[in-house]
Parts: C-alpha cells; sequence; structure tokens
C-alpha cells in the first residue's frame, strides 16, 4: 500500500482572530499543525506526507519539522487561494506510483490513528470513504430567517477529514471539477459528482475543527499539597480552629493565634504552589507576626495562589484533639474555610478524629492538623 497523505493547512485563520496562520496557534503547548503530523508519523502505513501552508507560512511549518525531526519525508507546499485548489497541489505534489490518499485538515489536531486505519481499511474496499458523525442537532434549512425546510436527522452526517481516497479516483474529481468550475468545501462532494458513491466511515466526536477560539479545550492542569502542624495546649490561651473560636478551657501556644487547622491549610496551599512552607513566608522571628489571625495570613496566601494563576478545586483536612469534642463545630469551620478559599462548601472536608488516649495528642497536650488541597488552573 503506497500511502500518501496531504495535510491541508493554508487557511488564514480569520475566525480565530489569529495573526499568522491557525494551524500554529499552540493547543495544549504543542502547535495545532503538529498534531496531526505526530498521528501520520506514527503510521507505518503512511508513506509520503505534504502539507499545504500558505506561502508566508513555508518557513514555520518548515521550522515545526526540523523540531519535530520527522522519519518520513514531509513535503512542505504552498497553497491556492481556496481549499480544493490547495488540496489539489498537494495531490500533485504526491509521487506518481501513490495508491491511496488520505485528505485531512490541519485544524483537525484530535485526529486519532485508530479512525485513521478504520478509514483506511474501509478505503481499499470501497475506493472513497469519508469519516463523519451523526448529527446531534435538528438541522432546518432557513431562508431570510425563516424556517423553510426540517431535515430528517436520521440522515444526517457531520463530515469530517480525513477522507481517503483512490489516487486515480481522486485526482480525476479534482480535475473534473476544474474542468466543470465545480467547488466543494470537502473532497467526498467532488468524488460524488463523479458519480461514485462515497462510503461513510464513523469518526469521532472529538475530532472537532478548531474555527474559532471557544473550540479550542482550555489547558486544565492541577497540582496537589499537603500540610500538617502541630501546636500545644496551655491555659490562658483562646482555642482558634479554621477561624473559629471554640469555648475550651485551654487554648493553643504559638506566636500568631496558633489556629493549626488553618496553618496545615496554608502548608497545603503552599505546597501546592511549590513555594516553600508558612515558616519562609511569615517568620516566628517577625514581631509583625505576633498575635495575627491566621485567617489574615491564610488571605496572603491566597492572593499569593491567585496570582500564580491557580484557584483552589477543594480542600479536605483532619484535626486530631482529644479533648474538646469538635463535632458541632465542623459546620462553622467549613463555611469559615471555604470563604476563605473562595470555594463553595461543598469543596470543604473537616474530621475530626482523637487519636484514642495515645501520644500527646490523646494525652491532651496538644492538637494536630493535617490537610489536602488541590488547586487547578484559574478559569480566565
Ligand atoms: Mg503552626
Amino acid at each position: 500500500m503506497k500511502v500518501g497523505v496531504v495535510i491541508a493547512a493554508a487557511g488564514s485563520g480569520l475566525r480565530m482572530g489569529a495573526e499568522g496562520n491557525k494551524v500554529l496557534l499552540p493547543v495544549q503547548g504543542k502547535p495545532m499543525l503538529q498534531y496531526s503530523l505526530e498521528c501520520f508519523e506514527a503510521m507505518d502505513e503512511v508513506r509520503d506526507l505534504v502539507v499545504v501552508t500558505r506561502e508566508e507560512d513555508q518557513e514555520m511549518v518548515g521550522t515545526l519539522l526540523e523540531r519535530m525531526q520527522p522519519t518520513k519525508r514531509i513535503q512542505v507546499v504552498p497553497g491556492g487561494p481556496v481549499r480544493q485548489e490547495s488540496v489539489y497541489r498537494g495531490l500533485q505534489a504526491l509521487p506518481a506510483d501513490t495508491q491511496w490518499v488520505i485528505i485531512h485538515d490541519g485544524a483537525r489536531p484530535f485526529i486519532t490513528t485508530t479512525a485513521v486505519r478504520r478509514g483506511l481499511e474501509a478505503a481499499r474496499e470501497h475506493g472513497a470513504v469519508g469519516l463523519a458523525v451523526p448529527v446531534k442537532d435538528t438541522i432546518k434549512r432557513v431562508r431570510a430567517g425563516v424556517v423553510v425546510d426540517t431535515l430528517p436527522r436520521s440522515e444526517l452526517w457531520a463530515m469530517q477529514t480525513p477522507q481517503i481516497f483512490r489516487y486515480e479516483l481522486i485526482l480525476k474529481a479534482h480535475q473534473e471539477a476544474r474542468r466543470r468550475d465545480l467547488v466543494a468545501t470537502d473532497d467526498c462532494a467532488l468524488v460524488e459528482a463523479l458519480g461514485h458513491p462515497v462510503q461513510i466511515v464513523p469518526g469521532e466526536y472529538s475530532n472537532i475543527k478548531v474555527t474559532t477560539p471557544e473550540d479550542l479545550p482550555r489547558r486544565e492542569e492541577f497540582s496537589v499539597g499537603s500540610g500538617y502542624d502541630v501546636h500545644r495546649l496551655v491555659p490562658g490561651r483562646p482555642l482558634i480552629l479554621g477561624g473559629v473560636e471554640i469555648p475550651f478551657e485551654l487554648g493553643l501556644l504559638g506566636h500568631s493565634d496558633a489556629d493549626v487547622l488553618t496553618h496545615a491549610v496554608m502548608d497545603a496551599l503552599l505546597g501546592a504552589l511549590g513555594a516553600g512552607d508558612i515558616g519562609e513566608h511569615f517568620p516566628d522571628t517577625d514581631s509583625s507576626y505576633a498575635g495575627i489571625s491566621s485567617m489574615a495570613l491564610l488571605a496572603r496566601v491566597m492572593e499569593l495562589v491567585r496570582s500564580r494563576g491557580w484557584e483552589v478545586s477543594n480542600a479536605d483536612a483532619v484535626v486530631l484533639a482529644q479533648r474538646p469534642k469538635l463535632t458541632p463545630w465542623k459546620g462553622a469551620i467549613r463555611t469559615s474555610l471555604a470563604q476563605a478559599l473562595g470555594v463553595f462548601e461543598a469543596r470543604v472536608n473537616i474530621k475530626a478524629s482523637t487519636s484514642e488516649g495515645l501520644g500527646f495528642v490523646g494525652r491532651g497536650e496538644g492538637i494536630a492538623a493535617q490537610a489536602v488541597v488541590m488547586l487547578r488552573s484559574a478559569r480566565s
């Protein structure tokens, strides 16, 4: 099987609001075009690749190819004024002994080798195939804002690429279209115009054509952090947990208000940011932090979180205390921390545990807290 690929990448990307060619815009850190190139580069079945681009993008595409160091021969060919002309130029650039052609839009970065192979297999049997998915929306024909017809949805498929053809067939279809001044938005239509049947092969809904910026998936990243803290219980101090003052005959000893739970949460946030710990940010040798509310410090950590482009996804914490019984206060603590972290209460979980009388917690000498926080990249 001598298989050639033509990637149509000569669009201007006006609807993307892009300065240059949209297929060179980054998608999750890579130029959009690179995804298609990698897909076909990974297929042993493919022998030749032709990328059709605008004259002014040839250099950038060349640089991209240099960086990728492909093992296949990839030609870069200047495109025409319309897609059909660009594809035709790509077809002509393939070696004369090519048997099968895969035509693909460079603006469909989410193509998979599985889908291409499904198409290639069907093409061997039918000579002309197009990947497509059943239309989910009801489609109406509209003229001057008024519906003139409702099309039967069960018969409607949204065409995608790749579209795969026997080489002589698609070449003939393009030449015939040129002769008859026929212009179509996909290659299957040109083969249909020859009277040759085109077989539909199920594509994938994820194989979208990136047309407007909203089509691009938001890059979502997560970062997790953990925190742990202990403070000693002493008389004559308030007991504050998660910003909530809890009536008890003892309180926690510390440089600030010694809110052990909030300290653990702050450390978890700093951990997720890769930004050290609270000791580095708020040293207890600095007198300005003496007696300060830990919630004020948490607000500063949250400023850091936001300034680095993150937001809290959720937080989970456990407070280890033999006494007092914390169950009645868990709701208030949750509300307080959710507010400070800028999330709904459902995204914060507070657990209380004794240590079965064991260790410093069990002897009531101190309270420990442990927290895990998940950050996610902030929606812009
Ligand atoms: Mg502490």
